[in-house]
């Protein structure tokens, strides 16, 4: 997929759009808008976030209408650790073997974004149609920390704290995917055989796998007992 191309005078415009990922953005709008780059579509406040080096891996941090894809995305991403690539297990374009997850956005009518730029979006922000660039030279990888995105200054001002902060936050979504998995496939078989049917000896070897846990994870608040997650 053709990136899109910088124009000469980016994120000179803003205007009301629809709300972004990440939930904090829509808190105190009152007409159901946040504020958004007429250009690339980006939240402002995500590109905020991004410049400052902000990273965020939590489910309850993001809008509750896109849990559920949210983590049925991060179902198919094999997390490992911080400074190690997280291989896209989802679905590929047979021709191009390029990496794809379904998701419409407000902008166009394509339904299907490439799976690095869907980690960029759950992670870092709705940075919109911004260039992406894999550093690790890897297209198939999702690990944020090896995404950067073009056009706006990044500055990792907590680095060193992002790496513990990432290693305790992605055990935990490890975690989260593997309840969302085993709930669907309890309570929603047809959503479930979907799912699978992407990449089933993935989504089996995911199901089978339990552990290794870190103890954070295996503390007394998971995920399955937590009221605040909805899927819906
Ligand atoms: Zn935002
Ligand atoms: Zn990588």
């Amino acid at each position: 997929m053709a990136q899109w191309p910088l124009p000469p005078n980016l994120h000179s415009e803003i205007a009301g759009g629809p709300i972004c990922f990440h939930a904090d953005h829509s808190i105190g709008s009152k007409d159901g808008l946040i504020p958004r780059y007429t250009d690339s579509h980006a939240c402002v406040k995500c590109i905020s976030a991004l410049t400052e080096g902000r990273l965020s891996l939590d489910v309850h941090k993001i809008e509750r209408k896109y849990r559920r894809r949210f983590l049925e995305f991060w179902s198919f991403v094999e997390i490992k650790d911080p400074d190690e690539c997280w291989p896209w297990r989802g679905k590929y374009h047979s021709r191009s073997n390029s990496s794809y997850f379904p998701i419409p956005r407000h902008w166009g009518s394509g339904r299907q974004y490439s799976a690095q730029r869907v980690a960029a979006w759950f992670t870092w922000g709705d940075i919109g149609r911004l260039p992406i660039k894999a550093v690790c030279g890897n297209n198939n990888c999702c690990n944020p920390l090896h995404l950067r995105v073009k056009g706006v200054p990044h500055f990792f001002h907590n680095r060193h704290m992002q790496l513990i902060d990432l290693e305790f936050n992605s055990n935990k979504l490890t975690h989260e995917t593997q309840l969302f998995l085993e709930t669907t496939c309890e309570k929603d078989p047809r959503r479930f055989e979907k799912i699978q049917k992407a990449n089933r000896l993935w989504i089996d070897f995911r199901l089978q796998a339990n552990g290794p846990l870190s103890p954070f994870t295996m503390g007394d608040k998971t995920a399955s007992d937590d009221p605040s997650i909805s899927f819906t």
